[in-house]
């Protein structure tokens, strides 16, 4: 009956110097004493790339421990610095989410000669070119691995498609295997179709792929005793296989994990089409929900409070939803680039954490900061996200206040609240937030009659005057023009 919270603990941009997860580890405590539930962590397979954050895998079984690709620790540590890190964050009673890239692989050993054909990059149902012998890096053989794990070997038939770089450019290629050139059939019809992303694209057709992966999240759960899954890309896998990959990890294990699906897609309809597809077997982050954010934040006071939840998972599926209000790919400089302004950010996570419906997540920097720089467009930038200095006290509110009967108060173009009534297991629980993207504002709202005649202040510290209900439980509340305040009882 605890209020569920998420933190996703990392960024893009953490510097690779292979200390994360100790970092990680001495955080356990304070994550936990800040409501935190579930710890969300970065891929931890060696990646193909220095210094990438791992979703450009190159070995699933190497967790830190084979010196492949240059180095024995992947980005964030070693196979031991991992497993303690977990193991801390469980001592601390926390549950663990691990990054599981499973669409593609990056890096391979060796470069084979097959049969495939070019597609157009717009539409990859198109063909440009016939049917051709092309030399490309498709076979993985993990010399420095040994078959420790696993003996399997990695070739040209367990990939659907491959992209290379010829003639100046990438050219994505349908590779001709025993299911013909056909893509796999995905929900996604962007692109055409939507199962090539990067890499050597994995082949899900193949029935010795789907058995590997599935003993590889055996031999994984076993050794890292995660506690749950965020499915990487799975607009780019065929449903069925998600469906039949998290079915076995559950008969296997006799338990339910929790279970995240990355589905980037604006149109809420899309993301009722994938859960319906799945049966329900993972929740969908509200991806929706973030580009309302983006939204507002650009368009400030312009922007209709009314609609900020429409067409979201949050307002329509709540069930299946995990919130976020931005991630490692919608940070500036990032491929889905969409910040959410900051201005607007602890109102973002006040709608997150304080209502009742959804799961949140909230974003490393958000809490800790982040500096970092990089190239976009041929432009250097220098990027310092500052930490949301509400986001504390909307932690400590979801902890031990935002609970009990709902009730909303949508109904401005600038001003919007609602309350949280309490619970009677949680002593002086219950809270009133109003929003204004505009100007000063107040509103009155009901938090009941077991709330009546109480003194609230603004935990945000906004408003520095005290407001009490009356004896039916109404207050008159306050909020300053662009901001969040959150009135709580006094007495808490
Ligand atoms: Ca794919």
């Amino acid at each position: 009956m605890e209020n569920k919270t998420i933190i996703q603990f990392f960024h893009w941009y953490i510097s690779d110097d292979g200390n994360w997860w100790n970092y990680c580890a001495s955080q356990a405590k304070r994550i936990a004493e800040l409501g935190f539930t579930h710890v969300y962590l970065p891929p931890a397979y060696k990646s193909a790339f220095d210094g990438e954050p791992g979703y450009a895998v190159y070995d699933l079984y190497d967790l830190g421990e084979f010196d492949q690709k240059g180095k024995v620790r992947t980005k964030y540590g070693t196979k031991e610095e991992y497993l303690r890190c977990i193991d801390e964050l469980h001592k601390n009673k926390l549950e663990v989410i691990a990054d599981i890239v499973m669409n593609h692989r990056n890096g391979a050993d060796e470069e084979e000669l097959f049969k495939a054909r070019p597609v157009a990059h717009e539409n990859r149902n198109e063909f440009v070119d016939e049917e051709k012998d092309i030399h490309a890096f498709t076979k993985f053989t993990f010399p420095a691995r040994q078959d420790k794990y696993s003996a399997f070997k990695w070739d040209f038939r367990c990939f659907s498609g491959v992209d290379k770089f010829e003639n100046g450019g990438s050219t994505i290629y349908s590779i001709l295997n025993e299911y013909g050139d056909k893509w796999e059939d995905v929900l996604d019809n962007e692109f055409g179709n939507y199962d090539f992303l990067m890499g050597a694209d994995v082949e899900f057709r193949n029935e010795h792929v789907r058995e590997e992966l599935k003993n590889w999240g055996k031999w994984y759960i076993e050794t890292t005793k995660i506690d749950g899954f965020r499915l990487d890309a799975v607009k780019h896998i065929t449903p069925s296989f998600i469906k039949e990959w998290v079915n076995a990890m559950k008969e296997f294990f006799k338990k339910d994990f929790f279970c995240i699906a990355e589905y980037w897609n604006l149109d809420v309809n899309i993301l009722f089409h994938y859960l319906d597809t799945i049966e329900n077997c993972a929740s969908l982050f509200d991806v929706p929900l973030h580009h309302n954010f983006h939204h507002a934040s650009l368009e400030k006071k312009d922007y209709d409070m009314t609609k900020l939840l429409d067409g979201t998972l949050f307002k329509l599926r709540s069930f299946n939803c995990i919130t976020f209000v931005e991630n490692h790919d919608t940070q500036p400089l990032q491929a889905l680039e969409s910040p959410v302004d900051f201005w607007f950010q602890p109102i973002a996570y006040a709608v997150i954490l304080l209502r009742e419906q959804g799961i949140p997540t909230v974003f490393f920097p958000a809490l800790y900061g982040a500096s970092y720089s990089g190239d976009k467009g041929g432009q250097h930038f220098e990027i310092n996200l500052a930490i949301v200095k509400e986001l504390e006290t909307l932690l400590m509110i979801r902890k031990d206040l935002a609970y009990g009967l709902q009730i909303d108060y949508l109904d401005h173009g600038n001003v919007i609240g609602w309350v949280r009534q309490g619970i009677k297991e949680k002593p002086n629980s219950g809270c009133a937030v109003l929003i204004s993207n505009g100007d000063d504002g107040f509103k009155t709202m009901d938090l009941g009659k077991d709330n009546a005649n109480k003194i609230y202040i603004d935990a945000c510290g906004h408003i520095e005057n005290e407001i009490k209900t009356d004896e039916n439980g109404q207050g008159t509340f306050e909020v300053k023009g662009g901001s969040v305040s959150v009135w709580i009882s006094k007495n808490k």
